[in-house]
């Protein structure tokens, strides 16, 4: 087999691959961007046709919402905060939407709804409404902003049923103020407290939509032991996540009922957000919500790496249908050491508003207090100001109309919420590693990738993907199974690792794998960890997933595996993991095995690859340029090396392709940063060109390439409908925006 430099010098095509023609001339050759990148001339596969016209008119209006703002209000800006100065800036940003605090922890009006206590500063003024006239009058919506999550002491004196209960029957208590008691979601406070706030505002206000903040938890599920949560299924059992789900989808339509009473066009909405852990079940929620908020506010000291906004985008991209979504970004500094009143790295807060443009969601700018905001530390100001008013000059090129993605990874939800990982693992991060290794190989590899539900794989949504990813997706019901089942046997192609699918989705665990027979695989053990040197693959015989391994006999394993039954003629095999120290003793007793170390499969045009190791994970946590390898040669194996983009330079990038209104929009991102995995941006480190290429459907005719954060065109050539055009330099952030006709 040839590999990607031979192929690249001898000028082969498939087809596919076109000789440079002659009008692409003016573009110099990127050999630097090839000694780099070991990315392949990519097959294109034409895109899709592109989707009717929509009449914007005619959309609800949350969906011509550009840009959201919010001062997070404090007790004290009712004596400390400027209404118009406030109203004055969000408006100079452009903002379409701002949230307005009506709370349930302290009233910004003259509330009269009891327990809906006063703020000490308040004096009866109506901060609220005052608030709201002046955004109004401005021409910006507002979002009604409030926290049912907690309440005070007297509230829980006349209402002890609606507290939270620790396993002794004491009320959980906010850790940092002590006063307030944790409200239960379970009990009568959200049924009578909240709908009375609600309905208090709406009766006095001209509001858009009504949000609550603190409430569904995020990324995780609550423990609460009082009288109501005590008869429900144990915590952090599949079975408790479902009442806890019906529960969220019960008040979700009732308080959107609310909201609608008096506006038809109004609607409730939540705190969502936490990534691929999500909370309340994603799928139904994105099935009713009309707008998914994900507060997801920056880079924290748990999940370090700059993506953490993008890889939300992609979980909003795969439950919303094309419906509304935006991330919030801290203006003020987010992680483990918390200062919510002073500004963040400004670079560090524009690449976080470009991950939301980027991934597909509307940009939201947040600040916390008013009077800090506007008096005491301003610098974060002009960082929202800038991003907003350029975003407002681009539109509708950044506005998405789908994803072109041809890869696609399934996001267990249940498996990121409800599995434990392997023994001698550590539980929650499991999964988190797990997916992090996978999506920094997508990201070296540039690859174009969705994220796809668990509940939503049918067939008609998976046609799209060339090959599916299942990253130890061990949750998965017999119904998944038969769906995935079903996708391999239409041709489509899947790579899977460690317990994908060994457990169902109660996570009883099964005797074997649920996609054994699709992968070939059978199970001969229980899990085998490491002592010492972890395990080694051992090469078999030649194959594309093991290209460029030369020089050696064996490569890095993984750090946990599944033992499998042996398979003929195998590509790979496991020398299983033997003693580290003392180096005397550091040789493999058994060097030679038949237990399998990768299964492939082909049929027709359909590839599976099966790792039992936890290879993606082990990647994440060591870096390990043979798992980084593997990994890449299996992705493009399995998709038959076929890309819808081909994004070929220097450079750590994300990168994500969209159909939009007018054409196609490609984002880059720059990563190539030593901020990438650790701490907050603080300078950018500009790349040289990055050519680009796509094959464009039948008919569709290019007018421009215009690249929107250079604020000029490019040159581009058309040859049997592949556009290719080259990206000069990318700063921090580019966008190439193809108009067509
Ligand atoms: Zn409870």
């Amino acid at each position: 087999m040839l590999n990607r430099r031979s192929f690249l010098k001898t000028g082969l095509t498939t087809g596919a691959a076109l000789p440079i023609a002659s009008t692409l001339n003016a573009f110099a050759p990127n050999a630097a961007a090839e000694e780099v990148t070991p990315a392949s001339v990519a097959k294109l596969t034409t895109l899709p046709a592109r989707l009717a016209a929509v009449d914007t008119a005619k959309e609800p209006w949350q969906m011509r919402i550009r840009r959201v703002a919010q001062t997070n209000m404090t007790e004290r800006d009712p004596v400390g905060m400027d209404v118009e100065k406030w109203a004055d800036y969000w408006h100079s940003t452009d903002a379409d939407i701002v949230f307005v605090s009506v709370t349930g922890i302290l009233a910004f009006y003259p509330s009269k709804v009891p327990f809906h206590k006063h703020g000490k500063f308040l004096n009866d003024r109506d901060f609220f409404g005052e608030c709201v006239a002046a955004a109004k009058k401005r021409g910006m919506r507002v979002v009604a902003r409030m926290s049912p999550d907690l309440n005070w002491g007297d509230a829980l004196a006349a209402h002890p049923e609606w507290a939270m209960r620790n396993r002794d029957g004491s009320p959980q208590m906010n850790t940092e103020e002590p006063r307030l008691f944790k409200t239960c979601m379970f009990s009568s406070y959200m049924d009578d407290y909240v709908p009375a706030i609600m309905r208090e505002v709406s009766a006095l206000y001209d509001v858009d939509a009504f949000y609550t903040n603190g409430w569904p938890q995020l990324g995780a599920l609550p423990e609460c032991h009082c009288a109501i949560c005590s008869k429900l299924p144990a915590a952090g059992t599949p079975a408790y996540w479902r009442v806890y789900d019906d529960r969220i989808f019960e008040l979700w339509q009732r308080y959107d009922a609310i909201a609608k009473e008096k506006k038809p066009d109004s609607f409730f909405f939540a705190n969502l957000g936490g990534g691929v852990r999500g909370g309340p079940n994603l799928n139904r929620l994105g099935n009713i919500a009309a707008w998914f908020q994900a507060d997801n506010q920056g880079r924290t000291n748990g999940d370090p790496a700059v993506w953490g906004c993008s890889l939300q985008g992609r979980v909003c991209n795969a439950i919303m249908n094309g419906k509304f979504a935006t991330n919030v970004t801290a203006a003020y500094s987010t992680g483990g050491v918390v200062w919510r009143n002073a500004s963040k790295n400004p670079a560090e807060a524009r690449m976080w508003m470009a991950q939301t443009s980027a991934s597909g969601m509307v940009p939201y700018y947040h600040f916390v207090g008013g009077e800090s905001g506007l008096k005491e530390d301003r610098r974060w100001q002009k960082t929202g100001a800038d991003y907003f008013n350029w975003t407002a000059k681009h539109d509708a090129h950044l506005r998405t109309r789908r994803s072109i993605a041809n890869v696609g990874v399934v996001f267990g939800q249940s498996t990121q919420l409800l599995y434990a990982g392997p023994a001698g693992g550590r539980a929650r991060d499991f999964m988190h590693e797990t997916t992090q290794g996978l999506y920094e190989a997508l990201l070296r590899g540039r690859f174009a990738f969705d994220f796809v539900h668990e509940d939503k794989l049918e067939a008609e949504r998976l046609s799209k993907y060339r090959a599916l990813l299942l990253p130890n997706i061990a949750m998965l019901s017999d119904k998944q199974c038969q769906q995935i089942r079903d996708y391999v046997q239409s041709g489509g192609s899947i790579m899977a690792s460690f317990e994908t699918g060994l457990y169902d989705e109660n996570l009883k665990r099964r005797a074997d794998f649920g996609l054994g027979d699709v992968l070939g695989i059978s199970k001969a053990g229980e899990i085998v960890g490491t002592n010492g040197n972890a395990y080694y693959g051992r090469i078999e015989r030649k194959h594309a997933v093991l290209e460029g391994f030369g020089e050696t006999n064996w490569i890095a394993g993984a750090q946990n595996r599944v033992p499998l039954k042996p398979v003929q003629d195998p590509v790979m095999t496991v020398v299983p993991g033997f003693v580290r120290y003392p180096p005397e003793l550091a040789y493999p007793p058994a060097p030679h095995t038949q237990e399998p170390a990768v299964v492939l499969r082909e049929t027709g045009g359909s590839r599976t690859a099966f790792f039992p190791g936890d290879v993606e994970r082990s990647y994440w946590i060591t870096g390990h340029g043979d798992l980084h390898r593997l990994l890449l040669n299996t992705i493009r194996w399995v998709t038959h090396e076929e890309s819808i983009v081909d994004v070929q330079g220097e450079g750590f990038v994300e990168m994500f392709a969209w159909e939009t209104g007018p054409g196609y929009a490609v984002h880059l991102l720059n990563y190539t940063n030593p901020n990438a995995h650790h701490g907050w941006m603080q300078s950018t480190y500009a790349l040289g060109p990055q050519t680009v290429r796509m094959k464009l459907p039948a008919g569709v005719k290019v007018k421009s390439v215009e690249l929107l954060q250079a604020g000029r065109t490019v040159n581009f050539g058309m040859e049997r409908q592949e556009l290719r055009f080259t990206i000069p330099r990318v700063e921090d952030y580019e966008v190439a925006a193809v108009a067509v006709v």
